[in-house]
């Protein structure tokens, strides 16, 4: 019955206790409130909430990056943010082929909408490059640290989404390539980090 449940999203990804209502429990919507550090504005520990940044990537709960992506636009708001434009940390390529989207960027698309601003793609993988397409996955998974490359110019204060941010550095690559773009100021958002000091480090 567990796996017949899981199918049907009858469980909530956030606890794994049966839903009672719609995308998120409850007591787990209660509990995914926007948290701030300076410049940056996450919903929950990693501990508690990382698994919803898997339910979107593998569970494909685009309602899910709905409710979240707009908690965090809540969050910005709240600090008195004022942003020009929203993007997101690019996903490997192969990725977002098999998932057909990058979670990122389907939470940051709703961040953009309850902030009234632009949602653009910005930055992309600068290593990611085609002939690295008939590695094995093993190999690409080794592949150097990720570094990112603008698209285009872009001006004004940008807010940065990711899922999840586990070491931080993934998320200080893609900021500083957004502010070698031009962006005058950066703010981030998650769903969750796994440490909010070192967060705060990297966002200053
Ligand atoms: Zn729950």
């Amino acid at each position: 019955m567990g796996w017949l449940e899981a199918f049907l999203g009858l469980r909530c990804p956030g606890c794994g206790q049966p839903l009672d209502q719609a995308v998120l429990c409850a007591a787990c919507r209660a509990e995914l409130v926007p948290r701030h550090v300076p410049n940056f504005v996450y919903l929950g520990s990693y501990q508690r909430f990382g698994n919803l940044g898997r339910a979107i990537k593998y569970r494909g709960h685009r309602e899910l990056a709905t409710l979240v992506g707009h908690k965090i636009a809540l969050g910005v708001q709240q600090a008195d943010w004022v942003v020009d434009g929203v993007t997101a940390v690019p996903t490997l390529l192969y990725r977002e082929i098999q998932r057909g989207y990058n979670q990122a960027e389907l939470i940051a698309q709703a961040s953009a909408k309850g902030l009234r601003v632009p949602y653009q793609r910005v930055l992309s993988r600068a290593r990611y490059t085609k002939s690295q397409t008939r590695k094995s996955l093993s190999e690409r998974l080794a592949l150097p640290e990720d570094t990112f490359a603008a698209k285009s110019p872009v001006k004004g204060v940008w807010l940065l989404v990711d899922d999840v941010v586990t070491t931080g550095t993934t998320f200080a690559r893609a900021r500083i390539a957004l502010l070698d773009a031009g962006a005058a100021k950066v703010y981030g958002g998650a769903i969750a980090v796994k440490s909010p000091h070192e967060i705060s480090r990297f966002s200053l």
